[in-house]
């Protein structure tokens, strides 16, 4: 992330940071042999309580059919969200990753992101809300209130909120998480927009697909939808100190050209979930071109069938194959990192940053050209450090 890839190299850890990076080998240092030392994966979306799922929930249009198999499976396993979270931080750790945005529901404790064998990933927790009718609108606040007042503990390194989405939350809602997140200097806050072309609808004219959906589970408000707009959505996120716009699947060319005006909104693509949903091609390239900031999230087991940035960054570089993968390693670390507001302090191998990093098997040791061979099929994941501290040791293998 900061200067060419180093043949040879070797990094200098002390006390859980990075004191020095070195352009060649040295007689004292540990050789790992053949592989890539990158940084820490970052992944700044998924939602670790459906990680106890084996497969996902049938991804696939009308997405609200999708949403009512989420709506359902969260009824039945609300006892299994510790479980579901441990699990997840696992599979995320053998991924290669270090940092996780998680959106958490309902059913945690901060006891669950403490993985119970000792080193995990670091966390940034956005509590979730969710609710359009008038009477929750206060309860909601409330709830958002508490958990920004709580301190950040052990491997929860934030505590941030996520209004879940412009056709789950009513207005003021959304409202009262952005007022909360301005409040709180270096807060970012996650929100879910622009997923498919009937949420447009919805928003815009108060009919469709997600209407349909909204009045066959019950939660159908009048008044709330009909007459809004993309657009000024984006202008109330661009008022947060940060954020992330997840997926943003459906947003145009005018939408996009003002979201990449606001450097500090990035959009979080998840490759494998947009893929399974069948949605048209994922505007993430044009962002990038506009000088937009992207990053690369997994999304959840419900849509996605494990939680490995790697696979996701894999996944990526097999399908954008004109896309080099230096490009796509600072989408899946240093992007996430940022969106999250923690750029100073980890997603590149800089000196003074935490040491989180993610040591890759290459299968071709005549592996030349970093820029287009490291995401190659075969390379994979097999040591995990963060905080100076081996959470996989590559040794070990
Ligand atoms: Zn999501």
């Amino acid at each position: 992330m900061d200067g060419r890839p180093l043949e040879g190299g070797t990094l200098v850890i002390q006390d859980g940071r990075i004191i020095s990076v070195w352009e060649h080998p040295r007689g004292d240092a540990i050789d790992l042999g053949d592989v890539a030392v990158i940084p820490g994966l970052v992944n700044p979306h998924t939602h670790l309580e459906f990680s106890a799922l084996t497969e996902p929930l049938s991804p696939g249009l009308p997405f609200t059919k999708w949403l009512q198999r989420v709506i359902q499976y969260r009824r039945d396993h609300a006892d299994i969200v510790p479980e579901a979270i441990q699990r997840g931080l696992r599979e995320s750790l053998a991924g290669g990753t270090t940092l996780i945005g998680d959106i958490a529901t309902t059913g945690w404790s901060p006891g669950d992101y403490q993985l119970a064998e000792g080193h995990g990933p670091r966390v940034v927790v956005f509590q979730e809300l969710l609710g359009l009718s008038p009477e929750g609108i206060e309860p909601l606040s409330q709830l958002a209130r508490e958990h920004l007042q709580d301190d950040a503990a052990g491997p929860i390194v934030r505590r941030m909120l996520s209004p879940h989405a412009p056709y789950s939350v009513h207005p003021e809602v959304l409202e009262s998480a952005l007022q909360l997140t301005a409040q709180h200097r270096g807060r970012t806050m996650a929100f879910h927009l622009a997923e498919t072309a009937a949420e447009r609808e919805l928003l815009q004219e108060g009919t469709g697909e997600f209407r349909a959906f909204l009045e066959a589970v019950g939660v159908w408000q009048p008044g709330v939808f009909g007459g809004r707009s993309y657009s000024e959505i984006l202008e109330a996120l661009g008022d947060l100190p940060r954020g992330l716009v997840i997926h943003g699947n459906d947003l145009r060319d005018q939408e996009l050209l003002r979201l990449a005006q606001f450097p500090h909104l990035t959009m979080v693509f998840c490759p494998r979930t947009h893929a399974a949903f069948g949605h048209p091609p994922h505007p993430w390239l044009t962002m990038l071109a506009l000088g937009g900031s992207v990053a690369i999230g997994t999304d959840s087991r419900a849509s996605n069938p494990d939680l490995s940035l790697w696979n996701e960054l894999q996944f990526a570089a097999a399908r954008f194959p004109d896309v080099p993968h230096h490009t796509l390693l600072k989408l899946g670390t240093l992007n996430g990192a940022t969106a999250l507001g923690l750029r100073s302090e980890c997603g590149s191998l800089t000196p003074g940053k935490r040491a989180d990093l993610a040591v890759v098997e290459l299968r071709d040791p005549a592996f030349i050209d970093p820029n287009f061979d490291l995401f190659a099929p075969g390379n994979r994941i097999i040591g995990t450090m963060i905080g100076g501290q081996w959470a996989i040791d590559p040794r070990d293998r």
